[in-house]
């Protein structure tokens, strides 16, 4: 099983790691926010501790 306090992110905009602590129940198609940036963006899928995003372009 997987634990979710372990899980890492990383954003695809600025490159830094996400603080998912706000994110306690983070699950694939939840919408999160660079906490760096303050890019959107959607959660695809999370695998081995790593979660997988990709920007959601609001507005456009
Ligand atoms: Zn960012």
């Amino acid at each position: 099983m997987e634990n979710p306090k372990n899980l890492t992110a990383v954003c695809p905009e600025c490159k830094n790691t996400i603080d998912l602590s706000r994110y306690p129940n983070l699950l694939a198609g939840m919408v999160i926010e660079c906490n760096h940036c303050g890019m959107t963006l959607l959660v695809n899928d999370i695998k081995d501790g790593e979660v997988k995003t990709t920007i959601v372009d609001e507005g456009k």
